[in-house]
């Protein structure tokens, strides 16, 4: 039985099925490995920039266009500023994304196994969706999507690398998928590309349906600024734009736009911290197989893996107990899978660790 929905309501509201972010508990000492959060701190040229505009020009509204960092994103990637919008974190930009090219007569295409927001979206904005399943491997299929884009769809929308899984796809697949649908939007969310996809960003020029989105959460370590972007040909950016300035016209405050633009130039910085995970990524992979788990390919900074003999949500719920917070998701295909964020290497020791007591002490 579904419940009434409450007085004062708009009638769509109680169908909502809304996002569940990763929890954010005050236990001490904990080990955080739920959220994809980066363990390294920001640049010290953001927080320097930070500091300034905390102390300067608050009273005043921030720049609507957020033009510093729209410069600092085309310039560290080769664009025109005209080819970039900036957004109050990447899921703000995907949703105004999906408001601006999603809402067509036929379904939306996605993998089954993805980042969730993406039907949380459709489903406020009333897209209708149709999912692709993802290979035994939990790998897209990029022939089956291509074919079914040919039939005609509102658009594809599809993470590189993908999550959870963390498995990223060659650009020549990403432009298999452009051609097959040409006259709609397909997206590529990129918010882990730098820890070792390939981004679709040099074939911005050549398909004018192509969107990438890309965040600073992740790997310029800014997850608590809110910071994301999308790029695309100057056509797509405009129908962001007039989407933004019909919500909110100062989605990024002055200490986003200025701190953010910093950490986009500090590229020692970000090479650095970027490496460590990476390194650490791959240590931990070999470290969780010697315990017995089977762990996907991961591009991220994050891997996905299961325990042949052990249940996930239980394991998961071992680790809480021991003060580890890893990610599960309980979802078809997935259920027995575990996200673990990259964390500091001692992080990712304390985890092994962990895992290594409950699978010898538990039955
Ligand atoms: N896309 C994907 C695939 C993600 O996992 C996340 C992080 N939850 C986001 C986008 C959103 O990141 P943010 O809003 O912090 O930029």
């Amino acid at each position: 039985m579904t419940s009434p929905v409450p007085a004062f309501w708009s009638p769509r509201i109680g169908a909502l099925e809304p996002y569940v972010p990763g929890e954010q508990p005050r236990i001490a000492n904990l080990v955080k490995l739920n959220t994809n959060e980066n363990p390294y701190q920001p640049s010290p040229l953001a927080i320097d920039a930070i500091q300034q505009a905390a102390a300067n020009g608050l009273e005043r509204y921030p720049d609507p266009t957020s033009l510093a960092l729209r410069e600092a994103v085309a310039r560290r990637h080769g664009l025109k500023v005209e080819q970039v919008f900036a957004g109050n974190g990447s899921d703000e930009v995907l949703a105004h994304a999906f408001f601006a090219f999603f809402q067509q007569a036929e379904p939306l295409l996605m993998p089954d196994v993805s980042y969730s927001f993406y039907k949380v979206y459709a489903q406020l904005y009333g897209i209708a969706c149709e999912l692709q399943p993802v290979d035994d491997g939990l790998r897209i299929d990029i022939e089956a999507m291509a074919a079914r884009a040919r039939g005609g769809c509102a658009g594809i929308v599809i993470a590189n690398p993908n999550a959870p899984t963390g498995i990223g796809l060659p650009l020549s697949r990403i432009e298999q998928l452009l051609a097959a649908c040409p006259d709609r939007v397909v997206l590529v969310d990129e918010a882990y590309v730098d820890f070792g996809g390939e981004s679709a960003l040099p074939l911005i020029d050549k398909y004018p349906n192509l969107l990438v989105v890309q965040t600073l959460s992740k790997s310029r370590s800014l997850a608590g600024l809110r910071v994301g972007f999308a790029c695309g040909q100057q056509h797509l950016i405009d129908a962001l734009v007039r989407v933004k300035d019909s919500f909110n016209s100062y989605p990024l405050d002055r200490l986003a736009t200025v701190g953010a633009a910093a950490a986009l130039k500090d590229e020692v910085w970000f090479k650095t911290t970027r490496d460590k995970i990476v390194d650490t990524r791959e240590g931990l992979s070999l470290q969780l197989e010697d315990l017995g788990f089977e762990v996907l390919p991961s591009q991220a900074n994050f891997v996905f893996a299961r325990h042949p003999q052990r249940d996930a949500a239980e394991l998961a719920a071992l680790l809480r107990e021991r003060a580890v917070l890893v990610r599960h998701f309980k979802q078809p295909r997935i259920a027995q899978y575990l996200r673990i964020s990259i964390g500091t290497r001692e992080q990712c020791s304390v985890l092994v660790q962990r895992l290594q007591e409950i699978l010898t002490e538990t039955p």
